[in-house]
């Protein structure tokens, strides 16, 4: 989990309007920096406006609701191609891609395996081999067909379904950033429920400043890192998980194994130049453990990631990244 720090400082200063609300099954908070010769009301507005954007991309891509596109996408039957929303349509594009350039360890087609294992948190039953198997065998990005003049999408295999909350916040998160833009700001944090994006700087000397959170103690700070237009997200295992047996089961699954990922990565955070990026990469890099590093090197990401070393926390970074240094805040 991320946060943006507060900072304390003097003379003439840059005000910070805020907004909290909740969407996408988590908490946004909007954050313009006005400087004193600027509207707050402008500011308040463009938030508003940020706000609305948000709301509007849930609806598209929401698996919660049924009128969703995805919703429907998911309710079609295989091999009939369906007409679908160009935006729609340009995220799901870019999801494959992302599953290609990670070798399936992001999957965007990964529902069957969600949908398996929160059944198994439901129940407190873990799932057979055989449902396993079964639900890996609807999963596989190269089985979704996609066609761009038509504007199609269809599933080769029955069964088979689209899950966009690995990417999706972190979409919204730009399309906020985009309206703030459009609306003269120039200064922003937009935090998805820790998909990020800092918008130029904080004020005239500092830019913004991002927290990483220790992932087993939740109100300590492990590293702040300043950006600037840069989005950041960082998954884990210790926000949202399930606990069968006395063991302990995250919320992202392997594709490639069908299982919940092991305790390797207790968290993994990307900075990218846009959110999207950071959030369907943070996902990836969970499930790749230590061996993604490269991958996201190449990619011309940065990322850290936090190791549980028999609860010593061992951190590794992407090299060029620099941050402010450890353990700063209690
Ligand atoms: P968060 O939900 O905390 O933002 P992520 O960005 O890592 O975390 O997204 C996790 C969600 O993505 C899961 O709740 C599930 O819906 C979906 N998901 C789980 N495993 C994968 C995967 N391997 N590839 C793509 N999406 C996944
Ligand atoms: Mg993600």
């Amino acid at each position: 989990m991320l946060s943006s720090c507060s900072y304390s400082g003097s003379g003439r200063e840059n005000r910070i309007i805020e907004r909290t609300e909740p969407a996408m099954g988590t908490i946004v908070t909007i954050k313009v920096s006005v400087a004193p010769e600027e509207s707050e009301t402008a500011a308040r507005d463009a938030i508003g406006l940020a706000m609305g954007e948000i709301g509007r991309v849930e609806s598209l891509f929401s698996v919660y609701r049924e009128d969703s596109q995805v919703a429907r996408i998911n309710r079609s039957r295989p091999n009939e191609p369906l007409k679908i929303d160009p935006e729609v349509f340009t995220l799901i594009e870019k999801s494959v891609g992302y599953s290609k350039d990670t070798d399936g360890a992001f999957d965007v087609t990964v529902k069957p395996l969600v949908d398996l294992w929160k059944l198994a948190k439901d129940s407190g039953v873990l799932p057979s081999e055989k449902d396993i198997r079964e639900a890996r065998a609807k999963v596989g990005y190269e089985k979704i067909m996609l066609d761009r003049d038509g504007m199609t999408i269809s599933f080769t295999t029955d069964g088979m379904s689209i899950d966009m909350g690995g990417v999706a916040k972190g979409y919204a998160t730009d399309r906020a950033i985009y309206i703030l833009r459009n609306n003269g700001m120039q200064n922003a944090i937009v935090d998805s429920g820790g998909d990020m994006y800092c918008l130029g700087t904080r004020n005239s000397a500092n830019r913004w400043t991002v927290g990483i959170q220790h992932p087993r103690d939740r109100g300590r700070i492990l590293y702040k890192i300043d950006l600037k237009d840069e989005g950041i997200d960082t998954s884990g295992d210790y926000e949202k998980y399930f606990m069968i047996g006395g063991k302990r089961y995250s919320h992202i699954i392997d594709p490639r194994t069908g299982y919940p990922i092991g305790d390797d990565v207790t968290s993994a955070t990307i900075i990218a130049k846009d959110s999207e990026t950071a959030d369907a990469y943070a996902t990836a890099l969970c499930v790749l453990g230590k061996a993604g590093m490269d991958i996201i090197d190449k990619k011309g990401l940065k990322s850290i990631i936090v190791r549980n070393n028999n609860g010593a926390m061992n951190v590794e970074m992407s090299k060029g990244l620099t941050v402010n240094g450890d353990k700063i805040e209690k």
